[in-house]
Protein backbone atom coordinates (compact mmCIF):
# COMPACT_ATOMS: atom_id res chain seq x y z
CA UNK A 1 0.00 0.00 0.00
CA UNK A 2 1.63 3.24 -0.51
CA UNK A 3 1.91 6.06 2.04
CA UNK A 4 -1.17 8.40 1.94
CA UNK A 5 -0.22 12.09 2.40
CA UNK A 6 -2.53 14.50 3.22
CA UNK A 7 -1.61 18.25 2.05
CA UNK A 8 -3.59 21.21 3.76
CA UNK A 9 -3.91 24.06 1.16
CA UNK A 10 -3.84 23.67 -2.45
CA UNK A 11 -1.76 27.33 -3.46
CA UNK A 12 1.46 27.05 -5.33
CA UNK A 13 2.95 25.15 -2.54
CA UNK A 14 0.33 22.65 -2.07
CA UNK A 15 0.37 21.85 -5.68
CA UNK A 16 4.36 21.58 -6.30
CA UNK A 17 3.99 19.28 -3.22
CA UNK A 18 1.40 17.20 -4.69
CA UNK A 19 3.33 16.92 -7.69
CA UNK A 20 6.34 15.36 -5.88
CA UNK A 21 4.58 13.00 -3.82
CA UNK A 22 2.86 11.77 -6.63
CA UNK A 23 6.18 11.30 -8.34
CA UNK A 24 7.20 9.35 -5.54
CA UNK A 25 4.48 6.95 -5.81
CA UNK A 26 2.75 8.16 -2.60
CA UNK A 27 -1.16 8.38 -2.49
CA UNK A 28 -2.52 12.25 -1.87
CA UNK A 29 -5.36 13.95 -0.74
CA UNK A 30 -5.06 17.85 -0.88
CA UNK A 31 -7.42 19.67 1.21
CA UNK A 32 -8.55 23.22 -0.07
CA UNK A 33 -10.58 25.61 1.94
CA UNK A 34 -11.39 27.79 -0.90
CA UNK A 35 -13.36 26.90 -4.31
CA UNK A 36 -10.66 26.89 -6.57
CA UNK A 37 -6.86 25.99 -6.49
CA UNK A 38 -4.35 28.89 -6.99
CA UNK A 39 -3.92 30.05 -3.40
CA UNK A 40 -2.89 33.83 -3.02
CA UNK A 41 -3.03 34.13 -7.05
CA UNK A 42 -6.95 33.49 -6.98
CA UNK A 43 -7.30 37.41 -6.43
CA UNK A 44 -10.08 37.80 -4.12
CA UNK A 45 -11.94 41.57 -4.81
CA UNK A 46 -13.57 40.96 -1.07
CA UNK A 47 -11.74 42.20 2.10
CA UNK A 48 -12.18 41.88 5.55
CA UNK A 49 -14.82 43.49 7.40
CA UNK A 50 -12.16 44.73 9.96
CA UNK A 51 -9.80 46.77 7.87
CA UNK A 52 -7.07 46.07 10.15
CA UNK A 53 -7.99 42.07 10.68
CA UNK A 54 -7.34 41.83 13.95
CA UNK A 55 -9.40 38.46 14.96
CA UNK A 56 -8.22 35.65 12.38
CA UNK A 57 -11.17 33.12 13.21
CA UNK A 58 -13.45 36.25 12.70
CA UNK A 59 -16.55 35.17 10.29
CA UNK A 60 -16.11 36.57 6.69
CA UNK A 61 -11.91 36.86 6.95
CA UNK A 62 -10.70 36.37 3.18
CA UNK A 63 -7.53 34.66 2.56
CA UNK A 64 -5.90 36.52 -0.11
CA UNK A 65 -3.93 39.97 -0.15
CA UNK A 66 -3.78 41.05 -3.81
CA UNK A 67 -4.59 44.10 -4.96
CA UNK A 68 -6.59 44.47 -8.59
CA UNK A 69 -3.66 46.00 -10.26
CA UNK A 70 -0.93 43.57 -8.93
CA UNK A 71 1.68 42.59 -11.09
CA UNK A 72 4.72 39.76 -10.72
CA UNK A 73 7.33 41.53 -8.81
CA UNK A 74 9.96 38.60 -10.03
CA UNK A 75 10.16 37.75 -13.92
CA UNK A 76 8.62 35.55 -15.89
CA UNK A 77 12.00 33.21 -16.14
CA UNK A 78 11.96 33.06 -12.01
CA UNK A 79 8.21 32.17 -11.73
CA UNK A 80 8.04 28.48 -12.93
CA UNK A 81 8.46 25.17 -11.65
CA UNK A 82 11.68 22.74 -12.74
CA UNK A 83 9.78 20.91 -15.82
CA UNK A 84 6.66 23.50 -15.98
CA UNK A 85 7.96 26.99 -16.87
CA UNK A 86 6.35 29.98 -17.26
CA UNK A 87 8.59 31.57 -18.83
CA UNK A 88 8.11 31.26 -23.03
CA UNK A 89 4.04 30.36 -22.66
CA UNK A 90 1.22 32.43 -22.55
CA UNK A 91 -1.34 30.85 -19.98
CA UNK A 92 -4.11 33.94 -19.90
CA UNK A 93 -3.69 36.06 -22.44
CA UNK A 94 -0.95 38.38 -20.72
CA UNK A 95 2.83 37.76 -21.94
CA UNK A 96 4.85 39.99 -20.47
CA UNK A 97 7.60 39.28 -18.86
CA UNK A 98 6.24 40.79 -15.05
CA UNK A 99 2.83 39.37 -15.58
CA UNK A 100 -0.55 39.99 -14.00
CA UNK A 101 -2.02 37.93 -11.57
CA UNK A 102 -4.83 36.19 -13.72
CA UNK A 103 -1.66 35.09 -15.58
CA UNK A 104 0.35 33.08 -12.63
CA UNK A 105 -3.14 31.86 -11.93
CA UNK A 106 -3.84 30.10 -15.13
CA UNK A 107 -0.34 28.83 -15.16
CA UNK A 108 -1.42 27.37 -11.23
CA UNK A 109 -4.21 25.76 -12.87
CA UNK A 110 -2.31 24.34 -15.71
CA UNK A 111 0.25 23.00 -13.67
CA UNK A 112 -2.75 21.43 -11.52
CA UNK A 113 -4.08 19.48 -14.60
CA UNK A 114 -1.10 19.01 -16.15
CA UNK A 115 0.48 17.15 -13.34
CA UNK A 116 -2.44 15.06 -12.24
CA UNK A 117 -2.62 17.39 -8.86
CA UNK A 118 -5.93 18.70 -10.15
CA UNK A 119 -8.01 15.27 -9.25
CA UNK A 120 -6.50 15.21 -5.87
CA UNK A 121 -8.12 18.28 -4.72
CA UNK A 122 -10.55 18.32 -3.04
CA UNK A 123 -12.28 21.89 -2.84
CA UNK A 124 -14.43 23.54 0.09
CA UNK A 125 -12.61 21.37 2.67
CA UNK A 126 -11.33 23.28 5.24
CA UNK A 127 -9.01 20.89 7.74
CA UNK A 128 -10.09 22.01 11.40
CA UNK A 129 -7.65 19.89 13.28
CA UNK A 130 -4.27 17.59 12.45
CA UNK A 131 -3.05 15.53 15.71
CA UNK A 132 -0.55 12.48 15.76
CA UNK A 133 -2.53 9.83 16.83
CA UNK A 134 -0.52 8.87 19.98
CA UNK A 135 1.60 10.87 22.02
CA UNK A 136 3.89 12.59 19.30
CA UNK A 137 6.19 9.90 18.76
CA UNK A 138 8.24 9.44 15.24
CA UNK A 139 6.64 7.58 12.88
CA UNK A 140 2.97 7.78 13.98
CA UNK A 141 0.36 8.49 11.99
CA UNK A 142 -2.20 11.63 11.89
CA UNK A 143 -5.67 12.49 12.26
CA UNK A 144 -7.03 15.25 10.44
CA UNK A 145 -10.75 16.36 10.81
CA UNK A 146 -12.10 18.46 8.00
CA UNK A 147 -15.34 20.26 7.48
CA UNK A 148 -17.12 20.08 3.79
CA UNK A 149 -19.46 22.17 1.78
CA UNK A 150 -21.85 20.62 3.56
CA UNK A 151 -20.71 21.52 7.09
CA UNK A 152 -20.27 18.16 8.20
CA UNK A 153 -17.11 17.67 10.27
CA UNK A 154 -14.91 14.10 8.75
CA UNK A 155 -12.16 13.09 10.35
CA UNK A 156 -9.43 10.65 8.21
CA UNK A 157 -6.31 9.39 9.30
CA UNK A 158 -2.50 9.83 7.24
CA UNK A 159 0.74 8.41 7.31
CA UNK A 160 1.61 12.07 6.84
CA UNK A 161 0.43 15.74 6.72
CA UNK A 162 2.21 18.53 4.51
CA UNK A 163 1.10 22.02 5.52
CA UNK A 164 1.15 24.88 2.87
CA UNK A 165 -1.23 27.39 3.96
CA UNK A 166 1.05 30.35 2.90
CA UNK A 167 1.71 32.79 5.45
CA UNK A 168 -0.04 36.55 3.71
CA UNK A 169 -3.38 36.66 5.47
CA UNK A 170 -3.20 37.24 9.30
CA UNK A 171 -1.77 41.05 9.27
CA UNK A 172 0.90 42.43 11.49
CA UNK A 173 0.09 45.77 13.30
CA UNK A 174 2.25 47.55 14.85
CA UNK A 175 1.34 49.44 18.44
CA UNK A 176 1.61 53.21 18.07
CA UNK A 177 0.93 55.60 20.45
CA UNK A 178 -2.20 57.39 20.08
CA UNK A 179 -3.53 55.30 17.29
CA UNK A 180 -5.97 53.78 20.26
CA UNK A 181 -7.63 57.43 20.47
CA UNK A 182 -7.26 58.35 16.77
CA UNK A 183 -10.53 59.16 14.53
CA UNK A 184 -8.99 58.57 10.98
CA UNK A 185 -9.29 55.85 9.22
CA UNK A 186 -6.71 52.75 9.96
CA UNK A 187 -6.45 49.67 7.46
CA UNK A 188 -3.71 46.91 6.43
CA UNK A 189 -2.58 46.19 3.22
CA UNK A 190 -4.46 42.83 3.32
CA UNK A 191 -7.53 44.62 2.65
CA UNK A 192 -6.24 46.85 0.04
CA UNK A 193 -7.82 46.25 -3.24
CA UNK A 194 -7.83 49.16 -5.23
CA UNK A 195 -6.91 53.20 -4.85
CA UNK A 196 -10.00 55.02 -5.43
CA UNK A 197 -11.57 55.15 -2.14
CA UNK A 198 -8.54 56.97 -1.22
CA UNK A 199 -8.94 60.18 -3.46
CA UNK A 200 -8.05 63.40 -2.22
CA UNK A 201 -6.99 61.86 1.10
CA UNK A 202 -3.80 62.16 2.96
CA UNK A 203 -2.13 59.12 3.01
CA UNK A 204 0.19 57.65 5.37
CA UNK A 205 1.39 54.08 4.43
CA UNK A 206 3.71 52.36 6.62
CA UNK A 207 6.51 50.02 5.56
CA UNK A 208 9.21 49.84 2.40
CA UNK A 209 8.64 46.13 1.14
CA UNK A 210 7.28 45.25 -2.12
CA UNK A 211 3.86 45.58 -1.25
CA UNK A 212 4.41 49.26 0.51
CA UNK A 213 6.19 50.41 -2.54
CA UNK A 214 3.70 49.27 -4.74
CA UNK A 215 0.51 50.65 -3.20
CA UNK A 216 2.17 53.90 -2.37
CA UNK A 217 2.60 54.51 -5.83
CA UNK A 218 -0.77 53.72 -7.35
CA UNK A 219 -2.18 55.78 -4.30
CA UNK A 220 -0.61 58.60 -4.90
CA UNK A 221 -1.92 59.07 -8.93
CA UNK A 222 -5.41 59.70 -6.96
CA UNK A 223 -4.36 61.41 -3.74
CA UNK A 224 -3.51 64.29 -2.28
CA UNK A 225 -0.24 63.38 -0.41
CA UNK A 226 1.35 60.42 0.25
CA UNK A 227 3.67 59.49 3.49
CA UNK A 228 5.42 57.05 3.58
CA UNK A 229 7.03 55.38 7.29
CA UNK A 230 9.60 53.10 7.35
CA UNK A 231 12.56 52.61 10.24
CA UNK A 232 14.64 51.74 6.71
CA UNK A 233 14.33 54.79 4.89
CA UNK A 234 16.06 56.94 7.30
CA UNK A 235 18.82 57.48 4.30
CA UNK A 236 16.16 59.07 1.69
CA UNK A 237 14.02 61.26 3.88
CA UNK A 238 12.20 64.16 1.71
CA UNK A 239 10.38 64.27 -1.21
CA UNK A 240 9.99 61.56 -3.10
CA UNK A 241 10.59 62.31 -6.59
CA UNK A 242 9.30 59.74 -9.33
CA UNK A 243 5.57 59.93 -7.70
CA UNK A 244 3.62 62.90 -7.62
CA UNK A 245 2.88 64.01 -3.93
CA UNK A 246 4.97 61.80 -2.07
CA UNK A 247 7.47 62.03 0.62
CA UNK A 248 9.09 59.61 2.59
CA UNK A 249 9.66 59.57 6.45
CA UNK A 250 11.43 57.85 9.42
CA UNK A 251 8.70 55.35 11.18
CA UNK A 252 5.85 56.95 13.08
CA UNK A 253 6.41 58.17 16.79
CA UNK A 254 2.66 58.69 17.44
CA UNK A 255 -0.55 60.21 17.05
CA UNK A 256 -0.34 64.04 18.54
CA UNK A 257 -3.57 64.67 20.96
CA UNK A 258 -4.43 67.04 18.11
CA UNK A 259 -4.82 64.13 15.37
CA UNK A 260 -1.56 64.81 13.55
CA UNK A 261 0.72 61.87 12.82
CA UNK A 262 4.57 62.50 13.90
CA UNK A 263 7.43 60.87 12.56
CA UNK A 264 10.53 59.97 14.23
CA UNK A 265 12.40 63.07 12.35
CA UNK A 266 10.56 65.41 13.76
CA UNK A 267 7.89 66.38 11.31
CA UNK A 268 3.91 66.42 11.45
CA UNK A 269 1.19 65.52 9.38
CA UNK A 270 -2.50 65.50 8.93
CA UNK A 271 -3.39 62.27 7.50
CA UNK A 272 -7.07 60.85 6.57
CA UNK A 273 -5.57 57.14 6.58
CA UNK A 274 -2.81 55.40 7.67
CA UNK A 275 -2.22 52.09 5.83
CA UNK A 276 -0.17 49.34 7.21
CA UNK A 277 2.42 47.64 4.74
CA UNK A 278 3.78 45.92 7.96
CA UNK A 279 3.59 42.08 6.75
CA UNK A 280 2.34 39.21 8.10
CA UNK A 281 2.14 36.26 10.75
CA UNK A 282 2.36 33.25 10.77
CA UNK A 283 -0.58 31.30 11.99
CA UNK A 284 -2.08 27.38 12.46
CA UNK A 285 -5.15 27.74 13.79
CA UNK A 286 -5.62 23.42 13.07
CA UNK A 287 -2.61 22.65 15.01
CA UNK A 288 -1.80 22.55 19.00
CA UNK A 289 1.01 20.27 19.03
CA UNK A 290 3.72 19.80 22.53
CA UNK A 291 7.05 21.60 21.84
CA UNK A 292 6.27 23.27 18.25
CA UNK A 293 5.59 26.75 18.84
CA UNK A 294 5.03 30.21 16.89
CA UNK A 295 6.93 32.78 19.13
CA UNK A 296 7.49 36.22 17.98
CA UNK A 297 6.71 34.71 14.28
CA UNK A 298 9.10 32.32 14.96
CA UNK A 299 7.60 29.21 14.12
CA UNK A 300 9.98 26.56 15.61
CA UNK A 301 12.02 24.09 16.26
CA UNK A 302 11.65 23.23 12.54
CA UNK A 303 14.86 21.78 10.59
CA UNK A 304 15.54 23.58 7.86
CA UNK A 305 12.54 25.76 8.03
CA UNK A 306 10.26 22.38 7.05
CA UNK A 307 10.85 19.57 9.35
CA UNK A 308 9.65 19.59 13.44
CA UNK A 309 12.43 16.98 14.77
CA UNK A 310 10.01 16.31 17.05
CA UNK A 311 7.32 15.04 14.51
CA UNK A 312 9.42 14.17 11.56
CA UNK A 313 8.72 12.77 8.64
CA UNK A 314 5.59 12.92 9.42
CA UNK A 315 4.86 16.39 9.49
CA UNK A 316 6.20 19.24 7.93
CA UNK A 317 5.87 22.91 6.96
CA UNK A 318 6.34 24.37 3.25
CA UNK A 319 6.79 27.81 1.73
CA UNK A 320 7.74 29.30 5.32
CA UNK A 321 11.13 31.31 4.32
CA UNK A 322 10.77 34.61 3.10
CA UNK A 323 13.33 36.59 0.27
CA UNK A 324 13.85 33.65 -1.67
CA UNK A 325 12.70 33.03 -5.63
CA UNK A 326 9.46 31.60 -4.16
CA UNK A 327 8.14 28.88 -6.71
CA UNK A 328 11.61 27.22 -6.96
CA UNK A 329 11.72 27.31 -2.88
CA UNK A 330 8.31 25.57 -3.16
CA UNK A 331 9.54 23.40 -5.63
CA UNK A 332 12.48 22.06 -4.10
CA UNK A 333 11.34 21.93 -0.68
CA UNK A 334 8.55 19.58 -2.37
CA UNK A 335 10.91 17.36 -3.82
CA UNK A 336 12.64 17.02 -0.49
CA UNK A 337 10.03 16.20 1.56
CA UNK A 338 8.64 13.70 -0.89
CA UNK A 339 11.52 11.90 -1.17
CA UNK A 340 12.14 11.57 2.54
CA UNK A 341 8.62 10.33 3.00
CA UNK A 342 9.00 7.80 0.06
CA UNK A 343 11.88 6.84 1.81
CA UNK A 344 14.59 7.84 -0.95
CA UNK A 345 15.96 10.34 1.45
CA UNK A 346 17.11 9.87 5.22
CA UNK A 347 17.08 12.53 8.09
CA UNK A 348 19.56 13.17 10.60
CA UNK A 349 18.38 12.05 13.94
CA UNK A 350 15.52 13.49 15.62
CA UNK A 351 18.89 15.14 18.47
CA UNK A 352 21.18 16.16 15.57
CA UNK A 353 17.59 18.12 13.62
CA UNK A 354 17.06 19.94 16.71
CA UNK A 355 20.67 20.76 17.67
CA UNK A 356 21.19 22.08 14.05
CA UNK A 357 18.22 24.23 14.54
CA UNK A 358 19.47 25.46 18.19
CA UNK A 359 22.96 26.12 16.56
CA UNK A 360 20.86 28.30 13.90
CA UNK A 361 19.39 30.22 16.77
CA UNK A 362 22.40 30.89 18.42
CA UNK A 363 23.88 32.23 15.42
CA UNK A 364 21.13 34.46 14.60
CA UNK A 365 21.46 35.66 18.19
CA UNK A 366 25.31 36.24 18.11
CA UNK A 367 24.87 38.25 14.73
CA UNK A 368 21.96 40.58 16.74
CA UNK A 369 19.23 39.20 14.17
CA UNK A 370 15.71 38.98 15.82
CA UNK A 371 13.71 36.18 16.26
CA UNK A 372 10.91 37.53 14.13
CA UNK A 373 13.52 37.18 11.62
CA UNK A 374 14.38 33.70 11.91
CA UNK A 375 12.44 32.43 8.46
CA UNK A 376 13.70 35.67 6.62
CA UNK A 377 16.35 33.60 4.14
CA UNK A 378 18.28 37.25 3.33
CA UNK A 379 21.35 37.22 2.42
CA UNK A 380 21.88 33.64 2.99
CA UNK A 381 18.94 32.84 0.36
CA UNK A 382 21.10 31.28 -2.37
CA UNK A 383 22.67 28.58 0.04
CA UNK A 384 19.53 27.83 1.56
CA UNK A 385 18.50 26.68 -2.41
CA UNK A 386 21.62 25.09 -2.68
CA UNK A 387 21.71 23.17 0.19
CA UNK A 388 17.95 21.97 -0.84
CA UNK A 389 18.70 21.06 -4.73
CA UNK A 390 21.79 19.28 -2.96
CA UNK A 391 19.71 16.25 -0.75
CA UNK A 392 17.23 15.94 -3.65
CA UNK A 393 19.61 15.54 -6.36
CA UNK A 394 18.99 18.69 -8.53
CA UNK A 395 21.07 21.16 -10.53
CA UNK A 396 22.13 24.10 -7.58
CA UNK A 397 20.48 27.31 -8.66
CA UNK A 398 21.89 28.84 -11.71
CA UNK A 399 23.80 32.19 -11.65
CA UNK A 400 21.57 34.16 -14.34
CA UNK A 401 18.94 33.33 -12.05
CA UNK A 402 20.84 34.47 -8.48
CA UNK A 403 21.81 37.67 -9.89
CA UNK A 404 17.99 38.49 -11.91
CA UNK A 405 16.83 38.11 -8.35
CA UNK A 406 19.10 40.18 -6.69
CA UNK A 407 18.29 42.98 -9.50
CA UNK A 408 15.04 42.97 -8.66
CA UNK A 409 15.58 43.76 -4.89
CA UNK A 410 17.36 46.65 -5.60
CA UNK A 411 14.77 47.98 -8.50
CA UNK A 412 12.09 47.65 -5.94
CA UNK A 413 14.30 49.38 -3.43
CA UNK A 414 14.80 52.54 -5.67
CA UNK A 415 11.32 52.88 -6.06
CA UNK A 416 10.96 52.84 -9.99
CA UNK A 417 8.21 50.22 -10.83
CA UNK A 418 8.97 51.06 -14.07
CA UNK A 419 11.93 48.24 -14.18
CA UNK A 420 8.94 46.37 -15.13
CA UNK A 421 8.73 47.51 -18.44
CA UNK A 422 12.35 48.35 -19.24
CA UNK A 423 13.70 45.00 -17.91
CA UNK A 424 13.96 42.89 -21.49
CA UNK A 425 15.61 46.00 -23.14
CA UNK A 426 18.15 45.55 -20.12
CA UNK A 427 18.26 41.87 -20.31
CA UNK A 428 18.91 42.12 -24.10
CA UNK A 429 22.01 44.68 -23.03
CA UNK A 430 23.52 43.19 -20.91
CA UNK A 431 23.20 39.49 -21.99
CA UNK A 432 24.30 39.92 -25.58
P1 LIG B 1 -1.07 30.51 -0.53
O1 LIG B 1 -0.98 30.94 -1.93
O2 LIG B 1 -1.50 31.50 0.48
O3 LIG B 1 -2.01 29.23 -0.48
C1 LIG B 1 -2.44 28.65 0.73
C2 LIG B 1 -3.75 27.90 0.49
O4 LIG B 1 -4.10 27.20 1.69
C3 LIG B 1 -4.93 28.79 0.14
O5 LIG B 1 -5.54 28.34 -1.03
C4 LIG B 1 -5.85 28.66 1.36
O6 LIG B 1 -7.23 28.78 1.03
C5 LIG B 1 -5.52 27.28 1.86
N1 LIG B 1 -5.82 27.05 3.28
C6 LIG B 1 -5.50 27.85 4.32
N2 LIG B 1 -5.94 27.30 5.48
C7 LIG B 1 -6.54 26.13 5.16
C8 LIG B 1 -7.20 25.12 5.93
N3 LIG B 1 -7.30 25.20 7.26
N4 LIG B 1 -7.73 24.06 5.27
C9 LIG B 1 -7.62 23.95 3.91
N5 LIG B 1 -7.02 24.91 3.15
C10 LIG B 1 -6.47 25.97 3.76
N6 LIG B 1 5.54 35.49 -5.04
C11 LIG B 1 6.24 35.49 -6.19
O7 LIG B 1 6.91 34.50 -6.50
N7 LIG B 1 6.19 36.57 -7.05
C12 LIG B 1 5.44 37.66 -6.78
O8 LIG B 1 5.42 38.59 -7.57
C13 LIG B 1 4.69 37.69 -5.57
N8 LIG B 1 3.92 38.76 -5.26
C14 LIG B 1 3.16 38.73 -4.13
C15 LIG B 1 2.35 39.82 -3.83
C16 LIG B 1 1.55 39.82 -2.69
C17 LIG B 1 0.69 41.01 -2.39
C18 LIG B 1 1.56 38.70 -1.84
C19 LIG B 1 0.69 38.65 -0.61
C20 LIG B 1 2.38 37.61 -2.10
C21 LIG B 1 3.19 37.61 -3.24
N9 LIG B 1 4.04 36.54 -3.55
C22 LIG B 1 4.77 36.55 -4.71
C23 LIG B 1 4.19 35.42 -2.61
C24 LIG B 1 3.09 34.36 -2.78
O9 LIG B 1 2.54 34.24 -1.54
C25 LIG B 1 3.67 33.06 -3.28
O10 LIG B 1 3.99 33.24 -4.66
C26 LIG B 1 2.75 31.86 -3.23
O11 LIG B 1 1.48 32.19 -3.66
C27 LIG B 1 2.68 31.20 -1.86
O12 LIG B 1 1.94 30.02 -2.01
P2 LIG B 1 1.45 29.14 -0.77
O13 LIG B 1 0.84 27.93 -1.37
O14 LIG B 1 2.56 28.98 0.19
O15 LIG B 1 0.35 30.00 -0.01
Amino acid sequence: MPREVAVVGAGAAGLAAARELLREGLAVSVFEKSSRAGGTWAYDPRADPDPLSRDPAAPGTVHGSLYASLRTNLPRELMGFLGFPLAGRVFAGDPRTFPGHEEVLAFLDAFAEESGVAARVRLRAEVLRVAPLGQGQQGERWSVEWRGEDGVVAEEVFDAVVVCIGHNTVPVVPEIPGTDKWSGKQMHSHNYRTPEPFRDQSVVVVGFGASGIDIAREISNVAKEVHIASRYCQDRLGRVELYPNTWMHAEIDCIEDDGQVRFAEGSAVAADTILYCTGYRYHFPFLDLDGLTVDDNRVGPLYQHVFPPKYAPNLSFLGLPYKSIVFQLLDLQSKWVAAVLSGRVALPSEEDMLAAVLEDYRRMKEAGRPKRHTHTLWPEWVEYLDWLADQVGEPRLEPRHSEMYEKVIKCIWSLDDSYRDRWDDEEEEQWS
